[in-house]
């Protein structure tokens, strides 16, 4: 809890004020039942009505402060916890902007988004609350019993056996509150993570027809947290019947022992009514805390979950020390026994991989589905780092280099291109931020996808719906690829890029890649993209089976072979230059 309430210490004087005008409402509020007692004793039962009048209008002018009070109150306390939110969610954001790819593999985007949202509004409530009602509730409580033994001491007695017990209870319902609101967080984090998966996967679901089941599997996950949910606040609901029970129980007291006070002239008909107003304040404010449990069984657990995401350790934090480089990268890039398995798992997904890519040369690398092409791809802008032998671009091993200004020589398509919200200018020029109007079409153009463009309404001004929606498999292709183009790379990665274009397309933009002073690599499951690589790499289980140029793995290599016929039949066997 300690590092996130570290965020409200530049609105301290806002607080102090917030707190000032509490006080001012409090007090007032604690001098009330004195002054009726006055009012009873002095001016009801002496029949002095000018008294009456007088200490009324005074009880009319602090109702009116205690009202002013309340207000500024609640002004600041909203400055306070929207602005405490605010810093928070910024460097939540910015925080999650440094972690590695790892990070990502055990802390899921959606406990990512329920942090960032459900988990600060949480903890903004809090701090609203702390600020206009938990901050008071003790205050009231001591102020009150301080007026009540200040009016008469001996009747008020019962308090002393009353508030240990109610302390007790209290503590008891702040353990049993903090576990079951940990637990009603944890299924928000469940609804959140099957409602997003659900949105997202919405056209293959309804293409599925698995509705059904899907809308089985939310049910079941909503039922949890509704479960849970009503567990927690049937629990908490056991301290309302509680609290009136020690309520009526001391106001019967003091009624009782007050009676016999007032008979032997001991006590005034006006001390008792205000003793007894004290102690329901006392009580009705005991039972705020309930409320305050909730609320900070809630927030604990939520500040657990978001320091847990700013205390990330360093380990998965990418670190971008590496050397700078000094120039445009060459674009030699060397393997060298090369394994690699994802964090947290058992099994190599790559093994031994050595081969070299000499610059400004073409590469393509083909394999069978789950082979661990994106894989070796991901290794190479170091997204991952391996996890046995070297990398070297340029000779240099690429984990002495600084990842962010790799990357900036690196233009990477993935395979599932991925597009923004925004304008397709927008979308592209996220390669090269300042790159001109005219390089924004050269790109477009070698990646076969300015005409396209230019047929649209708005052409490049045109809105790409959320992850590109409004547009073809292969569109969104064509502009990922103009997007890594325009970054003019050194090393270019086309992780099976061109497997939504047509033959003649396809041919058209590999044509135009030669433009590029860059090495290339292309990972394809068609022979008709590698057909023309200066060295194709044929990987197996993880396993670099093959290395070659077409022509000599044509006759070398019985899987290569296998591949090729079956895409072209038997009997038009064309040579390399033929068959493009
Ligand atoms: P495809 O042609 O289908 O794209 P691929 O050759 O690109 O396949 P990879 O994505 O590299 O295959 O996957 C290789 C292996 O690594 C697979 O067995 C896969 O299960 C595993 N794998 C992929 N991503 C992860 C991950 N984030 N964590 C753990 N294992 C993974
Ligand atoms: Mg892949």
């Amino acid at each position: 809890m300690m590092k996130s309430l570290t965020f409200l210490k530049p609105y301290r004087l806002t607080m102090g004020a917030a707190i000032f005008f509490l006080l001012v409402e409090l007090i007032v509020e604690l001098y009330q039942p004195y002054i009726l007692s006055k009012i009873i004793d002095k001016g009801i039962l002496n029949n002095d009505l000018s008294y009456v009048t007088k200490w009324g209008l005074v009880m009319l002018v602090l109702s009116v402060v205690a009202f002013i009070g309340g207000v500024l109150n609640t002004f600041y306390s909203t400055h306070v916890s929207q602005s405490f939110a605010f810093g928070l969610r910024k460097s939540l954001f910015e925080k999650v902007q440094t972690f590695s790819f790892t990070t990502f593999n055990f802390l899921p985007t959606s406990s990512l988004i329920t942090r960032l949202t459900n988990d600060v509004t949480q903890l903004q409530n809090t701090v609203f609350m702390s600020l206009r009602i938990i901050l008071r509730a003790p205050l009231m409580v001591v102020g009150s019993v301080v007026m009540a033994l200040i009016l008469d001491w001996k009747l008020s007695f019962v308090l002393f056996f009353i508030l240990p017990l109610l302390f007790f209870f209290l503590n008891w319902m702040v353990q049993k509150g903090r576990e079951l609101f940990k637990r009603v967080q944890e299924n928000v984090d469940s609804v959140n993570s099957v409602l997003r998966e659900n949105l997202m996967g919405m056209k293959l679901i309804k293409a599925f027809v698995r509705n059904d089941f899907e809308d089985e599997r939310f049910q079941v996950i909503n039922n949890n947290l509704k479960r849970k949910t009503a567990t927690a606040l049937k629990t908490m609901e056991v301290t309302m019947p509680v609290l009136l029970l020690f309520m009526n129980a001391s106001i019967l007291v003091v009624l009782w022992y007050g009676n016999s006070k007032v008979h032997s002239n001991q006590s005034n008909i006006g001390e008792i009514v205000a003793i007894v107003n004290y102690i329901s304040r006392i009580t009705s404010t005991f039972s705020v805390f309930s409320f305050i449990i909730m609320a900070f069984s809630r927030a604990r657990a939520s500040s657990e979950r978001i320091e847990e995401v700013l205390t990330i350790e360093e380990d998965f934090i990418e670190k971008n020390e590496g050397n700078k480089l000094r120039n445009r990268i060459e674009g030699k890039v060397q393997f060298h026994d090369v394994s690699f398995q994802y964090p947290n798992t058992e099994n190599d997904v790559l093994q031994d991989i050595s081969f070299v890519a000499y610059p400004k040369t073409s590469i393509a690398i083909l394999g069978s589905t789950g082979a661990g092409k994106t894989s070796l791809f991901q290794l190479i802008p170091r997204l991952y780092d391996v996890s046995e032998g070297t990398i070297l671009i340029d000779d240099q091993d690429i984990r002495k280099m600084n990842s962010k200004e790799l990357r900036g020589q690196i233009g990477y398509v993935p395979q599932e291109a991925l597009l923004f919200t925004g304008t397709i200018k927008e979308n592209l020029l996220m390669g090269r931020e300042n790159a001109s109007d005219e390089d924004v079409y050269t790109a477009a153009k070698h990646a076969q996808i300015h005409e396209t463009i230019l047929s649209f309404p708005n052409g490049y001004e045109s809105k790409i719906g959320q992850k590109g929606v409004n547009l073809s498999g292969g569109q969104k292709q064509r502009l990922a690829i103009a997007r890594a183009l325009l970054r003019k790379p050194s090393i270019l990665l086309l992780d099976d890029s061109t497997s939504a274009l047509d033959l003649k397309t396809e041919a058209k933009l590999i044509q135009s890649l030669k433009e590029y002073d860059c090495t290339i690599f292309i990972i394809t499951q068609k022979i008709s993209s590698a057909i023309n690589a200066d060295k194709i790499l044929i990987i197996d289980d993880g396993c670099l089976v093959e290395e070659g140029t077409h022509d000599s793995l044509l006759e070398s290599s019985k899987l290569y072979k296998a591949i090729y016929y079956s895409q072209y039949g038997r009997e038009e066997i064309p040579n390399a230059k033929g068959a493009n």
